[in-house]
């Protein structure tokens, strides 16, 4: 299943992806919590109701005439991790960690798949980075690598904006990963059931067209299982939570001179099996 947030005229709640409609489960599982984080804490059962809604042909929406948000647009924890690709730990010019380098992205820059990405007054050096995320299903501590896959709910595409000479001017991530708007997430969150393996899916990133980042997360240092178990070790994970598996070379701070975003243009990012992402880079206001 593609579960998707999405806004129109009658306000904001969850839906089912079809090809080029959305099931709004609203009307067709009125039984079912509205939001995304309330209905992956009701469990397999929510999520099954939600299955039988793929059958009927009533509560059918054109995806054209809504507007797609953050599949979880307030998650209670932001984590990504920063080098976790072999390409581009090389072109960053940095060590290979010794353990997962995690930080975090506050909440608030959590935007959705298709809103602007804002150049702040304060920087130059807004960069992309394209990334495969992973959204938790359920409350969990202590995870083992082994039963990892039990609490992730689905999939998804990020761009982990990053502005990096805030970045590493400081000893950690959190304000250079954190600016409004520098979280796009989306465009809805693959089930595991359609995806054969998440650890062997291609990667790609355009700007203006150009590819910038051709990758699989096959060469991910940490894949999402690792990563489940190392978080979830320190601290529990609720369902809604959101993880950002790293990106591959060919970020914008890579090129040389830098290839740093600029107002005007348009960054697409892909992930096979979960679909595409593109933000139009803006002024903030
Ligand atoms: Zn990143």
């Amino acid at each position: 299943m593609r579960l998707a947030t999405f806004t129109d005229r009658a306000g904001t709640r969850i839906g089912l992806v079809v090809g080029d409609e959305i099931v709004d489960l609203k009307h067709a599982r009125p039984e079912l919590p509205t939001d995304m984080i309330a209905f992956l804490t009701a469990g397999p059962e929510a999520l099954a109701a939600a299955r039988t809604a793929l059958n009927g042909s009533s509560a059918r929406l054109k995806l054209k005439d809504v507007r797609l948000d953050a599949p979880v647009p307030k998650p209670s924890k932001f984590l990504a991790i920063g080098l976790n690709y072999a390409d581009h730990v090389a072109e960053s010019g940095l060590a290979r960690p010794a353990h997962p380098l995690f930080f975090n992205k506050q909440v608030t820059c959590v935007t959705g798949p298709f809103d602007p990405i804002l150049i702040p007054r304060d920087s130059e050096q807004v960069d992309y980075e394209g990334e495969m995320g992973f959204v938790i299903g359920r409350r969990c501590r202590r995870v083992p690598r082994e039963r990892a896959h039990e609490v992730i709910a689905g999939y998804c595409v990020i761009d982990d904006v990053s502005i990096r000479d805030w970045q590493f001017r400081a000893q950690t991530f959190t304000l250079g990963k954190s600016f409004d708007g520098h979280g796009p997430v989306g465009p809805w969150i693959v089930t595991p059931d359609e995806l054969s393996d998440p650890n062997k899916l291609r990667i790609r990133t355009w700007v203006n067209g150009e590819l910038r980042q051709d990758s699989s997360t096959d060469q991910l240092i940490y894949d999402c299982f690792d990563q489940v178990a190392a978080l979830s070790q320190a601290f529990t994970l609720e369902p809604g939570d959101i993880v950002s598996t790293g990106t591959p070379s060919g970020v914008g701070m890579g090129f040389k001179p830098p290839k740093y975003l600029k107002v005007g243009d348009v960054v697409k990012i892909e992930v096979e099996g979960i679909g595409a992402i593109e933000n139009r880079v803006e002024p903030e206001p």
